[in-house]
């Protein structure tokens, strides 16, 4: 038997009611919030993320799925989606009257990472940006929605981790005394933290091996190299998140995989997660729009991880799974297609439906009614096709009336919808 990839895996149906929940959820927040959808290919040339996540990063260097395809170009499955909105954003002049731009997707990505719990080789996002603003207003509002809805999915424990990352300004100063600083530990760093202490430094403030974060306790705050454009960016992020009520910590080892962010980046962590404990992050991006080949234009956004967000929200997925209204329960070839064109119709005018197409006992046919949760019961057989009446049953009360058959998906349809 063919079993799916490591890493890969199937959403089925009693756990999907509870992703499409999530999804509803988030596109009608973000919707009220002004933000459009867009829809960018899985596929895109490999230069995209080379150039805009960064070649000392984990993902350009050892996650992404990338091969030669038939024509020989190099292509990549979508890592995430930041660089494909920006490529859209350029490529389509969404820039053009105003820069500014809400935009929201939601789908997979791929990175060829160690599968574990949590950790998955195609995952799904929420991804929202904000393209074309300058104000650490829009970082507020990106952070205050992550709380917002994860406080409508119930998710419990959570608390917004926020930073500044500087800008081309003040990070050099931090970059240097971050990277005197990290000579002086080197024989304590990991194989990939030697490689990036001079040309990414930055990143190794982000590695997971222990004896590295040893190594980096005493490491430089970033926040002590703020410029004052910056300073001043990140007092106004935290004042408006403050009026809000967000809870939130400032966190100065903050720094994020990718290599685009400028300035606020944060992440929204809950203890629910273990080890995994982000399950959305973001921040601003001010550098891309133009390193990408745009418009000089500022720019901030988040991902959400929706796996692990399913993992976490606090909704039952027994309370999420569709019942049918009606239940056509029929005795006989000709009750059955009598039936059959009533639950067709039914089916058409809004009705949730179900039917059984094999020659089944009444007694069963109730028993899978039962079992499916059905509201009613609509009972057909020989007797009642000569009778010219069919019975509906309550399956709550157990109580059962006559309908005739004349007009019966009518006189059915306006019972079930009043
Ligand atoms: P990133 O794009 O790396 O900033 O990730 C944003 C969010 O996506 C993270 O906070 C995670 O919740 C989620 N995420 C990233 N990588 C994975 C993965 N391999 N499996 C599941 N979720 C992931």
């Amino acid at each position: 038997m063919i079993q799916l990839i490591r890493g890969f895996k199937d959403i089925l149906p009693g756990e999907v009611e509870l992703w499409q929940k999530i999804e509803r959820e988030a596109r009608e927040l973000l919707e009220r919030f002004g933000f459009r959808e867009i829809r960018i290919p899985v596929l895109e040339k490999t230069e995209l993320f080379r150039r805009s996540i960064g070649e000392d990063t984990d993902i350009v260097e050892k996650e992404m799925y990338t091969f030669a395809d038939r024509g020989g170009e190099t292509v990549t499955m979508r890592p995430e989606a930041t660089a494909s909105i920006v490529r859209a954003y350029i490529q389509h002049k969404l820039y053009a009257p105003d820069p500014a731009r809400r935009l929201y997707m939601v789908g997979p990505m791929f990175r060829r990472e160690r599968p574990q719990k949590g950790r998955y080789r195609q995952f799904y996002q929420i991804d929202a940006e904000i393209l074309g603003v300058a104000s650490p207003l829009a970082d507020a509002e990106l952070v205050f929605l992550l709380t917002s809805l994860f406080r409508r999915l119930s998710v419990a424990d959570v608390e917004a981790h926020v930073n500044s990352l500087g800008c081309a300004a003040c990070r050099p100063s931090f970059r240097h005394a971050l990277q005197e600083m990290l000579a002086s530990v080197s024989d304590r760093l990991c194989e990939d933290c030697s490689r990036r202490r001079s040309r990414n430094p930055l990143r190794v403030l982000d590695c997971k091996v222990p004896e590295c974060r040893a190594a980096l306790a005493a490491a430089p705050s970033i926040l002590d190299h703020l410029c004052t454009d910056c300073r001043r960016d990140f007092d106004l992020l935290q004042n408006a998140l403050a009026a809000l009520g967000v809870p939130y910590v400032v966190d100065p080892r903050l720094v994020r995989g990718l290599d685009y962010y400028t300035r606020a980046t944060f992440e929204i962590q809950t203890g629910a997660l273990g080890a995994q404990s982000a399950v959305a992050g973001g921040g601003r991006y001010d550098r891309l729009i133009a390193e990408l080949g745009g418009p000089d234009l500022p720019a901030t956004g988040f991902a959400i991880g929706f796996d692990r967000l399913a993992e976490i929200a606090g909704l039952n997925p027994e309370e999420l799974r569709p019942q049918p209204d009606l239940f056509l329960a029929a005795l006989g070839a000709r009750a059955r297609q009598a039936a059959f064109a009533w639950y067709c119709r039914l089916g058409e005018r809004g009705i949730r439906v179900a039917m059984e197409f094999g020659e089944k006992s009444l007694k069963s046919q109730l028993k899978a009614a039962d079992r499916e949760g059905a509201a009613w019961v609509l009972m057909v057989g020989e007797e009642e096709l000569a009778r010219g009446t069919a019975s509906l049953r309550d399956m709550r009360s157990k109580r059962q009336r006559e309908v005739p058959l004349a007009g019966l998906v009518d006189r059915v349809a306006a019972m079930l919808t009043e």
